[in-house]
């Protein structure tokens, strides 16, 4: 599929709560097989982990998202920061760090202008290593966030010690939030912790008002879902820029 150019990245908003405004997007990728048609990265990306070849992947992943919003940039549009997922055997390969390094000198992106998501589960296989990773990358101006939070079993006293810029509530969390008691309870206990722990806590899979209503409310600072927009082609996020730049801001 590499060398086939089979690849493609969609990149989905990431909307400031308070202003309505996009401040980043998630690069989130798509294959586009042939025979198949689209295959959705939940198939693909445990097998291309399970045969190790999610490095050469997720090495083209930091390549093309980073140039794409360098493209942006030099296109005028307001700075966003790019957002990465980063699956477990990656974030374990010692050659992370270069990668991470080649793709930012290649593209001529500000560090800045680079996130990496990993997950609790990613982080705890090896705790003291991935403090290490995660301070390489913080020494180099790369926000952190911990992606799916709540889904894995994070040592909460190590989470204190991460130098990670944002919490991800899971969507599973979100799916039910205007209804169900125990979610809300749940969001507002990953909002306060990651507020007392100095992280912007962010939720996923936001499709309703009411959702959007309820971690708005609950002084969420950010949300990304359905309901603002869909994963989309990068011409789509240099409309949506431009839109916001005009001042029509989208109802958020
Ligand atoms: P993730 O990083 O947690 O990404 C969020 C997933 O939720 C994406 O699915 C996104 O399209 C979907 N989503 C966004 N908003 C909504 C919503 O409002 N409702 C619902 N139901 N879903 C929403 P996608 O693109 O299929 O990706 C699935 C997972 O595959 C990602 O979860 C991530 O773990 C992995 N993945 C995707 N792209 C990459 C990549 O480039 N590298 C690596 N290592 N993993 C990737
Ligand atoms: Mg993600
Ligand atoms: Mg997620």
């Amino acid at each position: 599929a590499l060398t086939d150019n089979q690849f493609h990245l969609l990149y989905q908003p990431k909307v400031d709560l308070k202003t309505g405004l996009i401040f980043g997007v998630e690069a989130l990728i798509r294959w586009e097989h042939p025979q198949y048609g689209l295959v959705s990265p939940v198939r693909f990306i445990p097998l291309a982990e399970e045969s190790g070849l999610i490095v050469e992947i997720g090495e083209w992943v930091l390549r093309t998202a980073c140039t794409q919003n360098r493209a942006w940039q030099a296109a005028g549009l307001t700075p966003i920061s790019v957002a990465v997922n980063v699956s477990p055997r990656q974030f374990e390969d010692k050659h992370l760090v270069e990668h991470v390094a080649y793709a930012l000198e290649n593209s001529g992106l500000d560090a800045g202008h680079l996130e990496l998501e990993v997950t609790e589960s990613s982080i705890m296989r090896d705790l003291a290593r991935s403090v290490a990773t995660m301070r390489q990358f913080d020494a180099m101006g790369i926000a952190m966030s911990i992606d799916d939070f709540g889904t894995g079993y994070s040592s909460l006293s190590a989470l204190k010690s991460f130098p990670i810029s944002r919490l991800k509530i899971d969507q599973s969390f979100v799916r039910d939030l205007a209804n169900n008691p125990d979610d809300q309870a749940i969001a507002m206990a990953v909002i306060s912790l990651g507020h007392k722990l100095n992280m912007k806590v962010i939720a996923e899979g936001v499709e309703t008002e009411q959702q959007r209503d309820f971690l708005r409310d609950n002084e969420c600072d950010e949300m990304q879902g359905y309901l603002f927009s869909r994963p989309v082609k990068p011409e789509q996020i240099d409309n949506l820029l431009r839109q916001q730049m005009s001042g029509i801001t989208i109802a958020a």
